[in-house]
Order: structure tokens, then sequence, then C-alpha cells
């Protein structure tokens, strides 16, 4: 009891003064509370020994050692911070360094923006009427080249023609065999040989006729609901279409033939029984237009012959509809005069 009273005692002493004299117990609890980090600096505060009176000197010399002590902290403090500046400074310098090199890839970005980029290549083998495959694309294929680039393609819009006596076309068609196929594009017939059409001493043989949804060619603006472009070829392989614009009105017999055989699947091929008068197809009227043009379909190959029939021939509105279900939209649209010479029946 007696020894846990001195201790007591001993303890409140210590605590209350750091100046006054320090009890053999004392100096390791004084010592840590005022330099935690630097418990060597206190020769005198041995455990054990007892602690030598302190003169003036021993006061200095323990000033001088807590100074010096504190110089060393704050030297080591400044090198560590110098350490973390400089370590700062290089994290600054790298991240400037990847800004820098991403604003230099936006601006060659923008560059790229600003300057025409190559056309890019056309997708693919297939063509159509619309998106990416469609006409406004096809010159881009470069086997289609002429699509794009081409001063002699179809269809045109038929106006301002030279009124002349023009030739009559002489047609030699007869009733012949024939297959349907829906190619993807249209519906096209192709009939037995010996269908002729006959201009300019040249003979042209009929190879096969399709259809167009609404009509490719106009007459002075005018658009009508379809048309059937003939293609016929002669002995040196010179391509003549004759176009028959279709209007809405009664049914047509050589049309509905055609219907009545429709195959069921695309690139079927349908060969029916019967047989096909392409003379009823033909218009009362055998006044035309004519120019020089070009397939209306990639390749858009020209130096094609065209006769634009004038007088529309009726299909009815629901030989149309039919059609339509296949085919709502198959014409390419109108392309530039360019200059060309486009006679008409006077
Ligand atoms: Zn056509």
């Amino acid at each position: 009891m007696r020894t846990l009273i001195a201790l007591t005692v001993c303890l409140t002493m210590s605590m209350a003064s750091a100046n006054e004299p320090v009890s053999a117990a004392a100096p390791a609890a004084s010592a840590p509370s005022i330099k935690p980090t630097l418990p060597s600096i206190k020769p005198s505060a041995v455990p054990g020994a007892a602690p030598p009176p302190k003169n003036t000197a021993t006061l200095a010399r323990e000033a001088q050692a807590e100074a010096e002590a504190e110089a060393e902290l704050s030297a080591k403090i400044a090198a560590r911070l110098a350490a973390m500046r400089a370590g700062q400074k290089a994290r600054a310098a790298a991240a400037a360094a990847k800004a820098r090199k991403a604003a230099e890839a936006r601006q060659t970005e923008a560059v790229a923006v600003n300057t025409p980029p190559a056309p890019k290549p056309y997708p693919g083998e297939h063509w159509s009427y619309e998106g990416e495959t469609g006409p406004s694309n096809w010159g881009r294929k470069p086997e289609w080249a002429a699509c794009g680039i081409g001063n002699r393609q179809s269809p045109i819009d038929l106006r301002d023609g030279m009124k002349v006596d023009l030739e009559q076309i002489v047609f030699d068609y007869k009733p012949s065999a024939f297959s349907v196929v829906d190619n993807g594009h249209t519906v096209q017939v192709t009939v037995g040989p010996g269908n002729y059409i006959s201009l300019q001493n040249r003979t042209f043989e009929l190879q096969q006729f399709h259809f167009h949804r609404p009509s490719e060619e106009r007459i002075n603006g005018k658009g009508f609901e379809m048309v059937v472009h003939l293609v016929h070829r002669d002995a040196d392989g010179k391509l003549a279409v004759v176009a028959v614009l279709l209007e809405r009105g009664k049914a047509q017999a050589m049309i509905q033939t055609v219907w009545n055989n429709l195959p069921l699947e695309k690139n079927e091929v349908v060969t029916p029984s019967v047989v096909l008068d392409v003379n009823e197809l033909l218009p009362v009227r055998r006044d035309y237009f004519t120019y020089m043009g070009s397939l209306t379909t990639p390749p858009c190959t020209e130096g094609v012959l065209w006769m634009v029939m004038k007088q529309p021939v009726e299909a009815s509105p629901a030989q149309m509809a039919i059609f339509s279900r296949l085919y709502p939209l198959n014409a390419r649209p109108i392309q530039a005069n360019a200059g060309r010479v486009v006679k008409e029946s006077n």
C-alpha cells in the first residue's frame, strides 16, 4: 500500500512539471510525451541510472540536442516533401503528355472529317432500289462505274423531243413458249426464239421482257403506274429496248397470262405449257420517242437504243396490285439528259 502511494505521488510530480527533478521511474514517462519519435536524445534518461543534477551546461546540451534533432527531423520532412513534390510533378507531366496526345488524336480526327473521305467500297455483289445498295451507290462498284459516271444513262424524262417522221418499228412477234422468273429485282419473262423487231435496216430479236413499278421513264415530267421493257438484241449484240407504259384501266390479257404463271419462289423458273403472244401487249398507236441510253440496272451499260411507245396500255388495278405485292418500287430514278437528242414521232 505504501509503495502504491509512493508511485502515485511520483507520477503526479513528474506530470506536474517537466522542469522538476524526476524520479528513477519517471523519465520513461516524461520523455515520450515531448518527443515520442526521438527517445534517444536524452542520454541522462537511462532507466536505472540515477539522474545527475542538471546544471546550466546540461540544460544547454539538452536544448542543443533537441534543436539538432528538430533540424534533423525538419531536414527529413523537407526531403520527404521534395520527393513527394517531385513525384507529383512527374505525374502531372505524364498526365499533360497524355492530354496532349489525346488532343493531337482529336485534331487528326477533325482533319480526317474535314478532308473528303475515300469512297467506301460498294457493299457486296447485290443491288437494290434503296439504301446502301440503292441506285445512288451502284456506281461505287468498279464493274458498275457507268451507273455513276456515265452520261448516256437511262431512264430520262422525255420532253422537248424533235418531232420528225420517225420510221415505223416493224413488230414481228408470234405466239411463243415462255418462262417466268422472279429474279429478285422484277418479274421477267423469257420468250422462245423467233420474235423480232426491225428498224433502220437492223433486226433485233426479243430476249425477255420485265416490269417496273412505277414507270422508270417520264413523259414531260409525268410518270405512269408501271412500264414493261421489251429487251431485244441484234446479231452484233447491240440492244434495243421497247418500253410500253401501263396505266390503270381494264385488265390486260397477256399480263394476266404471266401473272397466272408467277413462280412461288424467287429464282424458280416456271415454264407453262401455254403460249404467249406479245403482240397483245402493244398499243394501237405505234408513235414513239427514241434516244440513246443504257440499261437501267447494273452494270448500266450504255449504247442501248430506246423506243418508248407514246400511247400507254391499260392494265387493271388488281393486276397492278399483284405486282406491287412483289415489287412496290423497282424503278431507277430519272437520269440527266446531258444534251442528248430525243426524237419523237410527229
Ligand atoms: Zn427495265
